[in-house]
């Protein structure tokens, strides 16, 4: 298909969005199956919630344009989502496993970010101010959920970080160089001299 007018820009962003967050409501419930932490869980669900209605908004949007929500595949989520999963999947570790999943999900909040913003911005300039004022209200979302996981990271990834410097006991010891794990002691030894 060939795009020749900023509206039909418009349009297929909208539906690359839609495609998109139909993909983070199915991923999602696996990302909080993994997840430890019941205040990350807590996050993504809320999370969840809010991004059913994030799709309905869309919806709506299309709706008012006669278009339908449903024509785009949005690659780059997949790409995304895929790269997250296999990386939430490595890591047998709990709680590291909780800083890798807050990694994964702010990858897919940024990502989200920056369509929002142009379908905002393209809503904008093309005269649609309910649609304009619809796509803030979830570029706002967006920009909370990662703020949120921000949050969480400043809390759980210490404590991933403290599984690391206990780590010298069982499982971890054969893997890493020994190096490595005596270089926190070290830093802090001097601090403290
Ligand atoms: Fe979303
Ligand atoms: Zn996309
Ligand atoms: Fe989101």
């Amino acid at each position: 298909m060939t795009t020749t007018s900023l509206q039909e820009l418009y349009v297929e962003q909208l539906q690359d969005l839609y495609d998109a967050e139909q993909q983070i409501i199915k991923a999602l419930p696996k990302m909080i199956d993994a997840a430890q932490a019941e205040e990350l869980r807590d996050g993504l669900s809320e999370h969840l919630e809010v991004t059913k209605q994030q799709a309905a908004r869309i919806e709506k949007i299309c709706q008012d344009l006669g278009e339908k929500p449903q024509k785009e595949k949005c690659k780059g989520m997949e790409g995304v989502l895929k790269e997250g999963g296999d990386l939430v999947k490595d890591v047998e570790n709990p709680e590291v496993r909780d800083a890798a999943i807050i990694a994964a999900a702010q990858r897919v909040e940024h990502y989200e970010m920056a369509g929002y913003g142009t379908a905002r911005t393209y809503a904008t300039l093309l005269g649609y101010d309910d649609a304009a004022s619809a796509l803030e209200q979830t570029l706002e979302e967006e920009k909370e959920a990662d703020a949120t996981l921000s949050g969480l990271a400043g809390k759980l990834n210490v404590e991933a970080l403290d599984e690391d410097t206990a780590g010298t006991s069982a499982t971890h010891e054969s893997k890493r160089p020994s190096s490595k794990r005596e270089m926190p002691k070290s830093g802090r030894g001097k601090h403290a001299a």
